[in-house]
Parts: C-alpha cells; sequence; structure tokens
C-alpha cells in the first residue's frame, strides 16, 4: 500500500511522547549537530524562539563530563513539550493534504523527512501515526524516508561504548514529579 498523510492531520508535528519512558520527559524533534546552526539561524529569521536540547551522547569513559553529542532535539512551543515551534498554526494556510504547514518545509530536519518511518529494513512505520493506526502499513511512496532515515543512521554510528541518554525535564504537569533532567546513562 501506498504511504500518503491522513487527510488534515498534523498529529506528528504537535503530539510528543515519553521516550523511551516517563522519567525522560517529553522528546523533541530529533536535530543532528550539523543540522542545529541552520535550524537555529532560521528560527533568528523568523523572530522564534526555540529550546534545543542534547538528545543522545556517547562517551569513552563511564562519566557524564566527556560526553560527545550524537544528536539534539527540538522541543515544542507548549508547556507540556507539544507543537514544534515551526508548525504554522496560525496564518489560516494549509499543507497539501489539509493539515497545518510547516514553515521550514524545505530545510526541515532530516528526522521529519523520514517520519513515519522508524525502520527501512524491513519498512517498519510508527504505529503512532494516523495513516498507521487506520492502514497498518505502507510499502511504497517511502523512498525519500527511507533515504533520510540511512543518513541519520550513518551520522549516528559510534563505536564508543557508554550512550547516554538526555532527560528533558519537559511533560504534563500531572507528571512533573517523575520526570527528571540532565543525563542518563542507557549502557
Ligand atoms: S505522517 Fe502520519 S501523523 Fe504525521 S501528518 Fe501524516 S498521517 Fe498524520
Ligand atoms: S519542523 Fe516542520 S515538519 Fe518538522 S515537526 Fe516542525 S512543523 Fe513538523
Amino acid at each position: 500500500m501506498e504511504f500518503h498523510c491522513i487527510q488534515d492531520c498534523s498529529q506528528c508535528c504537535i503530539e510528543r511522547e515519553y521516550y523511551p519512558e516517563k522519567k525522560f520527559g517529553k522528546i523533541g524533534v530529533l536535530i543532528l549537530p550539523e543540522e542545529k546552526e541552520k535550524i537555529q539561524n532560521i528560527a533568528k529569521e523568523k523572530n522564534l524562539e526555540i529550546l534545543i536540547l542534547p538528545r543522545i551522547g556517547v562517551s569513552e569513559e563511564k562519566n557524564s563530563e566527556s560526553i560527545k553529542i550524537l544528536a539534539f532535539q527540538m522541543m515544542g512551543v507548549e508547556k507540556n513539550g507539544n507543537t514544534c515551534p515551526f508548525l504554522d498554526t496560525n496564518s489560516g494556510k494549509k499543507s497539501p493534504h489539509g493539515g497545518y504547514p510547516c514553515s521550514i518545509y524545505e530545510n526541515r530536519p532530516l528526522a521529519c523527512q523520514t517520519y513515519p518511518l522508524i525502520e527501512s529494513d524491513p519498512i517498519t512505520l510508527d504505529q503512532k501515526c494516523k495513516f498507521c493506526k487506520e492502514h497498518n502499513s505502507a510499502d511504497e511512496n517511502l523512498n525519500s524516508e527511507i533515504e533520510s532515515l540511512l543518513k541519520i543512521k550513518t551520522q549516528m554510528k559510534t563505536s564508543d561504548p557508554f550512550v547516554w541518554r538526555y532527560a528533558t525535564g519537559i511533560g504534563e504537569e500531572a507528571d512533573t514529579s517523575e520526570i527528571k533532567t540532565g543525563w542518563i546513562l542507557e549502557k
């Protein structure tokens, strides 16, 4: 089946999840180190305040002082971490499938170009995507997403033994006491 966005949907630019679990807080849009400056400059040009936090780091030693950041994340503008700062919810414009448009579509991060693909071999789609909920799977019209995913995977290769994940400290008000902030060692 061919992948296509569901009419009027903007869910993946709005809803943010706790990942891999609540204590890590809500995640943002993955930003590779080489994308960070470009995204910050675009935000400046648009007079938008954005918050970019670390996401994944690696280290040779088991201490957080020596972490090398492999990926950052751009947080949502709402207090609970939802809604990408570049989602145009105000102008009344629509995306080709009728959702809110991305105001940096041509320059959107690789992670956005990849979504809803989370694995290319075999093709696996994020089950939270509205299309996937309705159709379960797709195996056509995903070539550019596959290419973007492979680029991200190449950039994130590492031989360092310790992998760290940054807890964002951001989430629903009711969950505040469970959510941590800062680097947590994964392995
Ligand atoms: S990728 Fe999925 S969640 Fe995102 S707009 Fe398209 S259908 Fe909706
Ligand atoms: S950068 Fe654009 S495509 Fe990516 S989450 Fe934000 S609004 Fe959506």
